[in-house]
């Protein structure tokens, strides 16, 4: 059996940072206590739903920012996911966690709970971008937080990054990927700051008080993060994600994320959190008091549906080959694979799609690859990822 992915989402955070439009909150700590039951009972109500104990190999606490909480309370949860599911021994249990909220006694605690990943929001390591961005942690608590990382015994360490901020230039971008780099983490993670409505941000941008990089300029920062950090030794496997080899010599990819990509199911716990289980779409209720209400007080249809759902969707058979190539195309090094679209679907992929692929390969927008087995995007295509995805839309 496939194993699957379980996703915790924890929406608090210390204050809620200007570019911000996760669903997440400031101030709300007074929620946490009665969330974290509501979650277990969430993940109680579910798994007994379950037509049998399934086994779990990566399991992925994100936000908001999970390491705000206490870590008993991440130990309640991770104890409420062992009593309805296996989670199999070689696991990769992965914690979001924000600079200047990493404690060397948490840590300790995660580690003995079974958290064994880390992903660290580091952003830049330019105290000005820091400040535009509102961020609250100074380039040293980076610095600082993987040494407590380290001293506790985390292996499998992941930095955030963000290029694209305003003011940023390639200097500023460069410098602060040394800074990563000189931390020598297993991960990297470089997102392009966008600008969301309903943000201060967007607001300030809006007014003309905050002046956004231009395409041209990001697309050269993206360039240059993909021919410097290959200089490094990592491998880009998905558009914003890099890794370097582990001990084994194999490549230290986030295997939760891989489950997204690889289209394989995984649950959703949580305000907001989604699921995708037999091509079931569930998406829980965003605000943390009807979250926990719902949870309290509605009863759930059948597995993988819970109380807390705001939609359900069954995916029809067009719907998942086309879902399928979207999440699959993010894969930059490997690709879709043509065998498992088809022992998946039954058709070929090339029948399917054939108008589609003709027309991004006579881009120079997608590319073959393992012997005309897999295709993938070219450099080209990752920078114009949403003209290839549109395709499948
Ligand atoms: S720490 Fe992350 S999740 Fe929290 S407000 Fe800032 S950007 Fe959003």
């Amino acid at each position: 059996m496939i194993p699957v992915s379980i996703y915790i989402h924890i929406p608090f955070c210390v204050h809620r940072c200007a570019y911000c439009d996760f669903n997440t909150y400031a101030g709300m700590e007074k929620w946490i206590p009665s969330y974290v039951d509501a979650l277990c009972k969430e993940i109680t109500l579910v798994g007994n739903a379950a037509p049998q104990m399934f086994p779990v190999h990566t399991i992925f606490f994100g936000g908001g920012t999970p390491s705000f909480i206490p870590a008993i309370f991440i130990q309640k949860i991770l104890t409420a996911i062992r009593s309805q599911f296996l989670i199999l021994e070689e696991a990769e249990i992965t914690l979001e966690a924000n600079p200047g909220s990493v404690e060397p006694e948490l840590l300790e605690t995660l580690r003995l709970a079974g958290v064994n990943r880390l992903s660290i929001g580091m952003q830049s390591a330019v105290q000005e971008e820091l400040s535009l961005l509102t961020r609250t942690h100074t380039p040293d608590d980076v610095k600082q937080s993987i040494r407590f990382a380290r001293q506790a015994g985390f292996e499998n360490i992941n930095l955030d990054l963000m290029f694209g901020i305003p003011g940023q230039t390639m200097d500023t971008w460069k410098y602060s990927l040394d800074f990563a780099l000189s931390l020598d983490p297993e991960h990297l993670s470089l997102y392009c700051l966008t600008v969301e409505e309903g943000t201060p941000l967007h607001q300030w941008v809006e007014k003309g008080k905050t002046i956004m990089p231009s395409e041209d300029e990001t697309a050269e920062m993206y360039e240059f993060s993909m021919d410097y950090l290959a200089e490094f030794g990592f491998l880009q496997y998905e558009i914003s994600n890099w890794a370097k080899p582990g001990k084994n010599g194999e490549w230290q990819m986030c295997r939760h994320n891989l489950q997204y990509w690889n289209y394989l199911p995984y649950l959703g716990f949580g305000a907001g959190a989604h699921g995708f289980f037999e091509n079931i779409r569930t998406e829980n209720v965003r605000a943390i008091p009807k979250y926990i209400h719902q949870i309290n007080h509605l009863i759930a249809q059948a597995f993988p549906t819970s109380p807390a759902n705001d939609r359900v969707l069954k995916l029809d058979f067009q719907e998942q080959m086309k879902e399928y190539m979207m999440v699959g195309l993010r894969l930059t090094h490997n690709g879709v694979q043509l065998e498992d679209f088809y022992s998946r679907f039954g058709v070929s992929l090339l029948e399917i799609f054939k108008k589609e692929i003709n027309f991004l390969l006579s881009r120079d927008l997608i590319e073959w690859c393992n012997n005309q087995r897999n295709l993938r995007l070219t450099r080209k295509g990752k920078l114009l990822g949403n003209q290839v995805f549109i395709h499948f839309v």
